[in-house]
């Protein structure tokens, strides 16, 4: 953009999501050997940081590369040529996993579900317990889907498997989940967590990593889907048990200062800031739906993302004439409708490095975009969020 605005872009893209400054100058670290003890001692504690994060005492794996190199490292570490995979249809993400499995030799069923609505997990239960010679080897879900704005209640998947007794194995999408929301590995019983270092970590894009429990280390031994930079075993022969070339200095600096932030507002905590803030987005937008204006993408209240909240235009408008009016007139970055909703949704990220006047400066430049495109709404969906901001307290944090 020619002369843009001055002052800071207000960045509300899901992902990837705002690095806080201490994070920004913890990561220009000087290059130094990754076999050093001073390194070591570093990462080994961004290790167990990120463990307690995931809610796993099981493994944990390193990928230089986004949470595609994640995803990909899920599959062909677990999985052999033919193996059937169960994929519970959430949106864009679930069906870009999807596509993956397939174009590594996998075979898939979906589970399909209305964008909208979200998966019934009766559906999810049928199929498992129609697979009763246990062909399905993996349950795929994503936990938040980034594109719709919708989690998925990942106990009650648990639970399905559990009540099935299905033995497949459960691997779990947590990249726009993980440090946002609520997300327990090990008492969910997940075998294997896929996570990336771009959003609730408040991280720079191109870390990505996988947390594995021991089912999945046994089902690993039997894989032979061809794998070599991604390959466990290779990986746990190594001083880092991660990492098959370089390690990645600075995203284990800005780690440690990401999981110091975590850790001193504690998960609850982080959790709570997260449910407010999506919780003031959503009071704007069912406000703007009024006088036939957009509305909450998701049309099942118990599925509402605490960390993106996606917005469906009405008939006729364009999504991407709002964005384009935030962007270049108020320098506000907004989410793009993704696959099959472009033009129809935006997204609103309210995820990672963010308080309560960037949310309110966002949902401001959001709602003086819908007018100046002349889309329909009910004005006054800002009033609705800060009412809400000012009669809440943020959580207290826990001991
Ligand atoms: N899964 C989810 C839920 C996502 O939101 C994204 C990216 O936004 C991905 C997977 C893909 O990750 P990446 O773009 O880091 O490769």
């Amino acid at each position: 953009m020619k002369n843009p605005p001055r002052g800071r872009l207000f960045f509300a893209n899901p992902g990837p999501t705002n690095i806080p400054d201490s994070i920004l100058r913890a990561m220009q670290h000087a290059t130094v050997d990754f076999m050093s003890e001073d390194f070591l001692e570093i990462y080994d504690a961004c290790t167990e940081g990120l463990k307690r994060v995931l809610g796993t005492k099981q493994h944990l794996f390193y990928y230089t590369g986004s949470g595609h190199a994640a995803w990909e490292a899920s599959l062909v570490n677990l999985f052999s040529a033919g193996d059937k995979l169960l994929i519970v249809e959430s949106g864009y993400f679930s069906d870009h996993w999807a596509k993956m499995a397939q174009g590594l030799g996998l075979a898939t069923e979906q589970v399909r579900a209305d964008w909208r609505r979200s998966v019934d997990l009766a559906a999810v239960r049928a199929a498992l317990a129609a697979d009763t010679a246990h062909s399905i080897k993996g349950m795929c879900v994503v936990h938040n889907e980034t594109a719709t704005g919708a989690t998925l209640p990942l106990a009650e998947f648990r639970k399905a498997l559990d009540e099935t007794g299905h033995p497949a194995l459960f691997l779990v999408d947590t990249i726009s989940s993980l440090g946002s929301i609520e997300f327990r590995m090990d008492d969910w019983g997940i075998d294997c967590a896929v996570g990336g270092s771009q959003k609730g970590l408040m991280l720079t894009t191109g870390l990505s990593f996988t947390g594995a429990s021991e089912k999945a280390m046994a089902a690993h031994k039997a894989s032979t889907l061809p794998k070599h930079y991604f390959n466990w075993t290779l990986m746990l022969e190594r001083r880092h048990k991660s990492f098959i070339g370089t390690v990645p200095i600075s995203f284990f600096y800005g780690l440690k200062e990401a999981l110091r932030l975590i850790e001193e507002e504690t998960l609850p905590g982080v959790w709570a800031r997260h449910h407010r803030l999506a919780e003031a987005t959503r009071r704007a937008v069912r406000h703007w739906s009024g006088n036939n204006g957009p509305a909450l993408f998701t049309t099942n209240p118990a599925r509402l993302s605490d960390s993106v909240t996606a917005v469906m235009m009405p008939e006729g408008h364009d999504a991407e004439a709002v964005r384009r009016t935030a962007y270049e007139r108020f320098r506000v970055s907004l989410g793009g409708g993704l696959g099959p909703l472009g033009g129809k949704v935006f997204r609103i990220g309210h995820l990672g490095d963010l308080n309560e006047p960037m949310i309110l400066g966002t949902l401001a430049a959001v709602e003086m975009s819908l007018a100046a495109n002349s889309v329909p709404h009910a004005a006054g969906g800002i009033n609705e969020a800060m009412r809400f901001l000012a009669e809440t307290q943020p959580a207290a944090k826990a001991a």
